[in-house]
């Protein structure tokens, strides 16, 4: 997707309005269209990565620092349990909005918003091989 046609840089340069929460030079946070709890917030750098791995490191901690201080400010505003970060990257992931972005989901006790996930066991021996797989990209 062209910066051109991003959803997200249109709304970082205000060519579509959104409900702001927090903003400075680096990123963006505003109220989630269609949220899953009260107070969804999304967070988004002002320049356009499709994916976390696409972001300069140093940038990605900007970002990174940020997202703390918003969490922290969504969690007291909407006084809840909890809350969950979310960064979902590439279409099989969830990803719709092809622009790097953090769902902070505000959750409380009983909420039945997420159920734990289908967690299974590795077969004997896999759990190395596996890390091994990833290791040898750095
Ligand atoms: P994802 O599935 O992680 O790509 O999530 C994209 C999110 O962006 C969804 O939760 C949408 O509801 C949200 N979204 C899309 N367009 C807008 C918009 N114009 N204003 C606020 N949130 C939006
Ligand atoms: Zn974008």
């Amino acid at each position: 997707m062209s910066v051109k046609d991003c959803v997200f840089c249109k709304i970082v340069t205000g060519q579509i309005p959104v409900t702001k929460v927090f903003e400075d030079d680096v990123v963006l946070a505003f109220l989630d269209i269609g949220p899953i709890s009260d107070g969804h917030t999304l967070v988004v750098p002002k320049q356009h990565f499709e994916k976390l791995h696409d972001c300069d490191a140093g940038l990605l901690s900007q970002v990174g620092s940020r997202l703390g201080k918003i969490a922290g400010a969504v969690a007291a505003g909407m006084s809840c349990d909890g809350y969950n970060v979310l960064c979902n990257n590439g279409r099989a992931a969830g990803q719709l909005v092809e622009h790097l972005h953090f769902h902070i989901i505000p959750r409380n006790l009983g909420d039945g918003i997420f159920e734990r996930w289908p967690a299974y066991k590795y077969k004997q021996g896999l759990i190395e091989t596996i890390a091994a797989k990833i290791r040898k990209k750095f």
